[in-house]
């Protein structure tokens, strides 16, 4: 028997029974591990009942003592941290340090939410008229839902719900259900800093939990991350039920190498950035845009740096990547690179026979590199989400420019130079806002805001740092009189002025 995850409702564990559940695997095993369960409407109703019962108190809890809760979450998480990347390790197949990694990074906007009073701070503009003066409050919209993918278990959910909590909402979690250790650490975490019940809920589940929270009127806002079919819709249905939404979604991130670029550099940094984590990563980078000579420079030392990459259980010391994290998602990456031969592109690197010698049930796969990767091409269009990148070649930076500029998705990107003016200009010309100069995985820090443009986000803000306050909070301006006693002026119809 595999241990039968439960959902988060009110502070405390809600069994399901086992027919309500599906299998988790570990890839590197390829065995199930748990079963998690397959939630729907009657559970997102239970949450929403419980977040909207919480809501009142937890929306008057002093900032201060929100802020106590969330240094004790902190400190938990951090005593934890070890014990959370284990669970991220074996779920989604990634290596241990770098879902360590992944779970410190996502401490950081933990630590920023820890310091919110001070942002929720409003404004106060005395003297505006007569008498007058005009103060913004920032208050809680209610419930806020947030709906996460597998690929960080930690990192991403830790980017969502620490902004929403801390401004005064209550909150619901609908996680991937191919990563529950994680989730259930967190949640239990709340618990022993003592957040109150009902304020931090999580639900499993796929289309119809999330169905149940777009249906569900009490649910008033819902930041989604995920991929961008269903990013699309989330934000469709949402914003027609009348619902704050914010939706982050695929990605497809190109690299420029320039011919004056530190190759070492360079080619540390495209492996590193595109089969780090199996490539499934949303900042990952996909496509090497090599201009000039720089391709015939710069593959070389990808191949040599590629031979030399280990790939095997994330817990094993050593290994460079781990499986990819489902049997299915395996499947859909070998049908892209046979898409990509069969297109024309040039195969330098097969990772399609790759088998691990001690795992051979595991979802392992090789890394592969494609050269001479064209834009007509799917592979060039289509986010793969695996360890699959391909090197465009250009004559001119102008065109590389011009494919990054155009190209459908547009979340991260990065240009290696050793000239400062050249990455000036693509600071200030590139059309995608998450920008790495020598830096291939341009993650802004998580006090900062992060999102993409195009078909990578369905927002009007981003996520995190100033813009997630925003989203998080409905603002007020309250504008007062209090007149000098006894010298109330004459009643006159028109129109209040400000003079
Ligand atoms: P996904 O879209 O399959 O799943 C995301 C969430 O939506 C999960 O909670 C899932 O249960 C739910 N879901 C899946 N199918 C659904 C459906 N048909 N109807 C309703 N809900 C559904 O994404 P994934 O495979 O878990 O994650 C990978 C994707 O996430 C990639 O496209 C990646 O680029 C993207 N991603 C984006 C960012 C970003 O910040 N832009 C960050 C991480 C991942």
């Amino acid at each position: 028997m595999v241990p039968v995850i439960s959902h988060w409702i009110n502070g405390r564990a809600v069994e399901v029974s086992p027919e309500q559940t599906g299998p988790v695997f570990n890839p590197a095993t390829g065995e199930v591990i748990a079963r998690v369960p397959r939630g729907g409407a009657p559970e997102i109703e239970a949450a929403v009942a419980a977040a909207r019962k919480a809501f009142p108190a937890w929306r008057d809890t002093p900032l201060i003592a929100r802020s106590a809760i969330f240094f004790a979450y902190r400190e938990l998480c951090w005593k934890h941290r070890e014990e959370m990347a284990r669970l991220i390790t074996r779920d989604h197949g990634k290596t241990y340090p770098d879902a360590l990694a992944e779970v410190t990074r996502g401490l950081e906007t933990v630590e920023f939410a820890c310091g919110l009073p001070v942002q929720l701070a409003g404004m106060n503009t005395p003297n505006v008229s007569t008498n007058v003066d005009v103060h913004t409050l920032r208050q809680p919209l209610g419930v806020a839902a947030g709906i996460t993918p597998f690929n960080f278990p930690a990192m991403v959910p830790m980017w969502i719900y620490p902004i929403a909590l801390m401004c005064g909402n209550t909150f619901i979690w609908k996680p991937s259900s191919h990563t529950p250790g994680a989730t259930q650490l967190q949640a239990e975490l709340w618990k022993q800093a003592s957040l109150p019940d009902g304020v931090f809920n999580v639900v499993y589940g796929g289309r119809e939990a999330v169905d149940a929270i777009l249906n569900n009127p009490g649910v008033d806002a819902i930041q989604f991350v995920g991929s961008t079919a269903v990013g699309r819709m989330v934000h469709e249905r949402g914003v027609k039920a009348g619902k704050r939404v914010g939706c982050y979604t695929g990605a497809k991130n190109a690299m420029v190498v320039l011919p004056d670029a530190d190759m070492e550099l360079a080619a540390d940094s495209a492996v590193a950035a595109g089969y780090g984590s199996a490539g499934e990563r949303c900042m990952a980078q996909s496509l090497v845009i090599a201009v000039g000579d720089s391709g015939d420079r710069l593959r070389p030392l990808m191949e040599e740096r590629i031979a030399k990459l280990k790939i095997g259980p994330g817990t094993e010391p050593g290994m460079d990547m781990g499986p990819i994290y489902s049997a299915e998602h395996r499947e859909s990456i070998i049908k892209w690179i046979d898409k990509g031969v069969a297109e024309g592109a040039e195969l330098v690197v097969d990772g399609r026979p790759f088998r691990h010698p001690t795992s051979p049930n595991g979802f392992f796969l090789g890394v592969t590199l494609f050269d001479h990767v064209k834009p007509e091409m799917t592979i060039y269009q289509e986010e793969i989400f695996g360890p699959v990148l391909g090197m465009v070649r250009t004559a001119t930076y102008d065109e590389a420019l011009t494919l990054i500029n155009s190209h459908k998705y547009g979340n991260g990107t990065a240009i290696f130079t050793t000239n400062g003016g050249a990455a000036r200009h693509f600071e200030l010309e590139v059309d995608v806002p998450m920008i790495g100069v020598n830096v291939p995985i341009p993650v802004p820090a998580g006090y900062l805001s992060f999102g993409g443009t195009r078909a990578s986000v369905f927002a009007d803000l981003q996520m995190r740092g100033e813009d997630s306050i925003r989203f998080f909070t409905k603002q007020k301006e309250v504008t007062v009189r209090w007149p000098k006693p006894g010298k109330q002026g004459p009643l006159s119809l028109v129109f209040p002025g400000n003079k």
